[in-house]
């Protein structure tokens, strides 16, 4: 059985799909203004690898994941480099996606844009109009109504009464609402602002309500799974189950949330100068350390990060690499898993997605294939690679040498000549002597040139 803990019920439960063998998901994708820092890696790993749990214990998922790409922030960034909403956008969107490429990371089922939906998030907010959960104020847009559905705070636990108390002391209250608590589903344009036509005049779509228009729309009413950072519990959620309730739909029948990265030991943010960007860490230590890290840590917790914890989770990968070469040279290529070693990894993913523990059930695989082999047992380390390659894969992981004991693909090596460079650029002596000790046990040769670093094969008839 499988158990997930859901925010809103604040329990482990069982996890009951709308229909057998199928589940649908929504997560909260990225607003492209700039590059991704490690929340967004994080957040990202996280749900891919509960996706991918999923289809390996036999459901057929799909997996909606927007991109907000119409927002406060991505026209301020467009004011700012005398640029357009699209083209800032659409670079930053891309920079995303190459970053969770390297990560490993599948594309969604479906990518919907917050500029396409317009007319399904008009209609969503008419129907709230309609329903008296929603207003409009003239020259200024439409408002949901807060203290109209006494389900609202439902699933961040806070009352109306308390949300009221806490608004009285922010700054930011706008006499024209109802209510302070109320919230925006529809701006009026402002001058130099992008804009669509409504029947509520010339505007924008506030930003919760592309989640509920575009998750009811692609995954249809009580879909399966809503997930995203738990930052994103309140106001966003409880924002965009008001929104599907308020019009008359069920919304997601399980949320899940994930926890915060910590770096150096303080939570992550520009103004503590620790803000790192994805792209530095992965090009300084790998993407595979970085996935890795993250699963080693449960998705509710919050991650600890750090040059050390980075630098143990690329030594505890490569022990992997190491079983599988060591394999292919004696031989022994992977079997059928137990049936006792594969209960065991479902065991664990099937509570709650405990990753900390289905990698303790692979390592200690790997620790048992090494003894296989040292003692001459080839079935016995036949199974355990078996074990530990559909496990390793199932979470989303790779080994950086084929299965044959090969060097790796010219993109592995690519990575690894990356990581040299940028250990060098940082002064990490110790990492890049490494790298190039690795690069050398693969056959392949680097030289440094002006231009950078160019590397080759070194076929035995070269040498
Ligand atoms: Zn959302």
């Amino acid at each position: 059985m499988l158990r997930l803990h859901d925010t809103a019920r604040r329990a482990v439960v069982e996890f009951v799909p709308r229909e057998p063998g199928r589940v649908s998901m929504y997560v909260c994708g990225p607003t492209p203004y700039d590059v991704p820092h490690l929340g967004h890696g994080r957040k990202e790993i996280v749900f891919d690898t509960i996706r991918r749990y999923l289809v390996w214990r036999g459901f057929e998922v799909t997996y909606v994941s927007n991109v907000t790409d119409i927002e406060d922030k991505i026209i301020a960034r467009a004011v700012a480099e005398g640029s357009s909403e699209p083209e800032i956008a659409r670079r930053y969107e891309a920079e995303f996606r190459r970053q969770f490429d390297r990560l490993n990371v599948l594309a969604p089922t479906h990518e919907p844009h917050a500029t396409e939906w317009i007319g399904e998030m008009i209609s969503l907010i008419g129907a709230l109009v309609s329903a008296g959960h929603a207003y409009a104020v003239e020259d200024q847009g439409v408002y949901f109504a807060v203290g109209s559905l006494p389900a609202y705070g439902g699933l961040s636990h806070r009352t109306v009464a308390e949300l009221l108390e806490s608004a009285g002391a922010r700054v930011d209250v706008d006499e024209r609402k109802r209510s302070p608590v109320d919230f925006a589903l529809w701006k009026a344009a402002k001058p130099g602002e992008p804009t669509w036509d409504s029947p509520w005049g010339p505007g924008r779509p506030g930003w919760h309500i592309e989640c509920s228009a575009m998750s009811l729309q692609l995954l249809g009413d009580g879909f399966d799974i809503h997930g995203g950072g738990d930052d994103l519990v309140f106001p966003h959620h409880e924002n965009e189950i008001a929104q599907a309730l308020g019009a008359g739909h069920d919304f997601a029948r399980h949320w899940l949330h994930n926890g915060m990265v910590n770096v150096d030991g303080e939570k992550m943010s520009k103004s503590l100068g620790n803000f790192t960007t994805l792209e530095a860490v992965l090009d300084r230590f790998g993407p595979r350390p970085f996935r890795l890290l993250v699963l080693q840590t449960h998705y509710r917790r919050q991650m600890e990060l750090g040059d050390k914890e980075l630098g143990d989770a690329g030594k505890a990968a490569e022990r992997v690499d190491t079983l599988v070469r060591r394999a292919a040279r004696a031989g022994v290529a992977a079997a059928a898993p137990t049936p006792a070693g594969i209960e065991r990894f479902r065991a664990a993913m099937d509570d709650d997605f405990d990753t900390p523990a289905a990698l303790a059930v692979i390592f200690e695989a790997v620790r048992d294939a090494n003894a296989a082999l040292d003692a001459g047992e080839e079935d016995a380390a036949a199974a355990g690679l078996g074990l530990v390659e559909e496990c390793w894969t199932a979470l989303g992981l790779w080994t950086e040498t084929g299965a044959d004991g090969s060097d790796g693909s010219d993109a592995e090596i690519a990575e690894l000549v990356a990581r040299r460079d940028a250990a060098r650029a940082a002064k990490d002596w110790a990492e890049a002597d490494r790298l190039r000790d690795d690069l050398s046990d693969r056959g392949i040769a680097i030289e440094d040139t002006p231009t950078g670093t160019a590397w080759r094969r070194v076929r035995a008839d070269d040498e």
